[in-house]
């Protein structure tokens, strides 16, 4: 398989990141569930951010994970792949256990505790305190970009793309909001968990997933 980045697996992105990071090897490595959406540009990003990426089908691959992207895609579809790949009650376990996840678009959907107009039914791995709404930017706004403040993130503004996009209709008190479009939350932070309603991994600005690896590291060495 050769995409024009180069395998994410390739190490050498991860290397050169892992060194301006000041480690001195990849010491993190970090799933991207495989079942639907941006596998290979999360992937990528991650690599680009110093970890070790590697694509995530099986319950028994959650083993060997410091951390685990849930990409965007569609929450219905990612909610029912993951009960019929039995990965939905050990990824409960998972993030219950203090694994660290992030969750872009489709993926801050599955994370939620609740979802408004979701699909009846629609399994929710749950975790953050929030409840959001499903494509909240209505039919107008289906897709658009947006420069984005974001806490914790030094540098310019984020270019951020949103495609049928959440947004977080409440929070809870252990939730730190990230960021806003208008008075609503689109990134987000509780724990070990991270959630944004974009996608950060099309825009080739890694910082997201540099906060993200950070986490991880950060958890490793608590
Ligand atoms: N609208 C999708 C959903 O409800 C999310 C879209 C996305 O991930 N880009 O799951």
């Amino acid at each position: 398989m050769s995409t024009p980045g180069g395998d994410p697996r390739t190490p050498d992105a991860a290397l050169r990141a892992a060194r301006e990071a000041d480690v001195t090897s990849i010491d993190v490595r970090i799933g991207v569930l495989a079942l639907q959406g941006d596998v290979r540009e999360h992937a990528r990003a991650l690599a680009a951010a110093g970890a070790e990426a590697v694509e995530v089908r099986r319950p028994e691959e959650l083993d060997t994970l410091d951390g685990l992207v849930l990409p965007g895609g569609e929450s219905t579809t990612i909610g029912r792949l993951l009960r019929i790949f039995g990965l939905l009650e050990p990824l409960r376990t998972a993030v219950g256990a203090g694994l660290p996840v992030y969750g872009s678009c489709a993926g801050m959907i599955l994370l939620a505790q609740d979802v408004l107009d979701g699909r009846p039914d629609q399994p929710l791995v749950g975790g953050l305190d929030v409840v959001v709404r499903r494509n909240a930017f209505g039919r107008q706004v289906d897709s658009f970009e947006a420069d984005l403040a974001v806490e914790g993130l030094t540098g310019p503004p984020l270019h951020a793309v949103f495609i049928r996009a959440p947004w977080v209709e409440k929070a809870g008190d252990a939730v730190m909001v990230l960021a806003r479009v208008g008075e609503h939350p689109v990134a987000v932070r509780q724990g070990n968990l991270l959630a944004t309603s974009f996608h950060p991994e099309l825009t080739g600005d890694t910082r997201m997933h540099e906060l993200f690896v950070t986490m991880v590291r950060q958890r490793g060495r608590a």
